[in-house]
């Protein structure tokens, strides 16, 4: 089939039903449900672009493979015209959200296309598993899927290992082998999107100790497999709520769910890892899976980061404050910040890696440099808006009040901003900021800013493990060289 239109996503959303629990409630009608109705609409327009000849060829390639064209998450680059056909692709898809959408179908598909790409590495493992997972490649790709995962545990007790919780299976773990496949129980988070996707994979973070063999796990599954269940966190709209009052949290809010699987059985060909540590701590790091992915953050996080900025320096023109020193040096600091991801993405891509196996992956200490910096610099972005917007975030009318005609005169008067600025022109940049920085649906996109990767903390920790793994501190024993003739060997004072 290849590349989907928007109405083949939704259709396909109508032909399942999946277990899904909102608000104490069974969704028995996903596409119709006021709280996915519009994010729906959000990707299905991702789908669509793939058809319109204003991006086609940024976004598509004929698959070598089929003929067909597909999406460019399934190109696996190994030249630097291939990783920056993936980067248009991510570009393009984060404008149309403004890279408030973290989790479109791109993220998943450089997953898998990585992970399949990688067979080697589950070889040495078990020649059936990298069958399996490009064999899924090629099925996801094909009929252009879109995923959600779940890569971590339940928070429970973080001081204890899986196989160390009070039930066996809090964490998602192996119950049994069948004939027909493995038959899993337990939950994982934090899936995002997981409602309006087509399939969900399992796959975890390193930090396996012998005993948790049973929670080594890699697989995929479709959403609406029985004994699977997504348990919705609370909605932070209602899909009620008027674009004009919430022109963002009204479009963009990607819904989180707990997986919980209920002795769910996953067929063999489904299975992409099991039952071994090392293998399962290994996966992360050795095939790609967190640097090609990693490269379609950057991008994303560098839209988000620049469209807040431009939110919070529209916002200080709009009352006239833009003129003084202090607004100026943190409208600069947020303008520096996005030049800053700007040049470690250009770094991450010209100075691209090339691993033993042909595959073209932008550069580690670039991107990683990003995900360390993003958490930092996206939540200085917001708080800067909170500090320029003032109390005025807090005051905007509804859009119902411009049309109350006994207070519009009043409306118009007191709510224009400086010279040229009207009412409901300041009144509708105030709204959007305030969906970025106040509500709880831009509250959310701080965390996500925050946390989407792993814990920023550790990631950064490791990010220097490494460093001091290979570095030489040659410059320090240069400069120290010079004083080593200083101190003269005495001879040894007799007892
Ligand atoms: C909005 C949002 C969307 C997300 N979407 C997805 C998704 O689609 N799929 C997915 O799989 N995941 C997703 N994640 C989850 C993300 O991977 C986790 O939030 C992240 O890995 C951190 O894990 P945690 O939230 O369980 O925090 P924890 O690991 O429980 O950490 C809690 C606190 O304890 C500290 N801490 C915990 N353990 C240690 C330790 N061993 N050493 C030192 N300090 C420690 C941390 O620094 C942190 O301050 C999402 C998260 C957010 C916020």
């Amino acid at each position: 089939m290849g590349i989907r239109t928007g109405a083949q996503y939704i259709q396909a959303l109508k032909s399942r039903s999946p277990e899904i629990w909102l608000e104490g409630r069974r969704v028995t009608d996903v596409v119709n449900e006021p709280v996915f109705n519009q994010p729906i609409q959000e990707i299905a327009k991702l789908y669509d672009m793939q058809h319109d000849p204003q991006y086609q060829d940024s976004i598509t390639h004929i698959c070598k493979e089929t003929g067909e064209r597909v999406n460019n998450a399934f190109l696996h680059p190994t030249t630097y015209e291939e990783l920056m056909a993936r980067s248009q692709l991510f570009e393009i898809y984060a404008k149309s959200t403004f890279g408030l959408m973290g989790r479109t179908p791109d993220f998943l598909n450089v997953v898998v296309t990585g992970m399949a790409h990688n067979g080697w590495f589950l070889d040495q493992y078990n020649t059936e598993w990298s069958v399996n997972i490009k064999n899924y490649f090629n099925y996801i790709r094909d009929n252009d899927l879109f995923l959600t995962h779940a890569i971590i545990n339940p928070q429970n007790d973080r001081s204890k290992n899986s196989h160390g919780q009070k039930d066996m299976f809090t964490h998602l773990g192996a119950v049994e082998e069948t004939p027909d496949g493995l038959i899993v129980r337990g939950a994982k988070m934090l899936a995002t999107l997981a409602p309006i996707t087509d399939e969900v994979i399992i796959y975890s973070f390193p930090g396996f100790e012998p005993g948790d063999e049973r929670y080594a796990l890699a697989f995929a599954v479709p959403v609406d497999t029985p004994g699977l269940k997504l348990i919705c966190r609370e909605p932070m709209q209602d899909g009620k709520r008027s674009q004009f009052d919430h022109p963002l949290a009204s479009r963009f809010e990607e819904m989180d769910a707990l997986l919980v699987f209920n002795d769910v059985l996953v067929p063999w060909d489904r299975v992409f890892l099991y039952n071994n540590v090392e293998a399962a701590n290994l996966l992360y790091p050795k095939t790609g899976i967190a640097q090609q992915p990693a490269h379609q953050s950057g991008v994303r996080g560098y839209v988000k980061l620049a469209f807040a900025t431009e939110v919070a320096c529209k916002l200080a023109d709009s009352i006239g404050v833009d003129g003084y020193l202090n607004v100026q040096n943190d409208l600069g600091e947020l303008v520096q910040n996005v030049e800053v991801i700007r040049s470690l993405l250009r770094v991450a891509e010209y100075e691209y890696e090339t691993t033993a196996s042909g595959e073209v992956m932008p550069n580690a200490a670039a991107l990683e440099t990003i995900r360390g910096m993003l958490p930092k610099m996206y939540p200085r972005a917001i708080e800067v808006i909170q500090i320029i917007g003032a109390g005025g975030l807090l005051m905007s009318p509804t859009g119902s009040d411009f049309n109350a005609p006994e207070i519009r005169s009043e409306i118009d008067k007191y709510y224009l901003g400086r010279d040229g600025v009207d009412s409901l022109e300041r009144v509708k940049l105030f709204k959007l900021a305030w969906d970025l920085c106040g509500e709880a649906f831009g509250q959310r996109l701080v965390q996500y800013e925050r946390y989407y990767t792993g814990d920023p903390i550790r990631k950064r920790a490791i990010f220097y493990n490494g460093y001091k793994r290979k570095a030489q501190f040659a410059m320090v024993d240069e400069a120290l060289s010079v004083t080593n003739e200083f101190v003269k060997e005495q001879p040894k004072l007799a007892k």
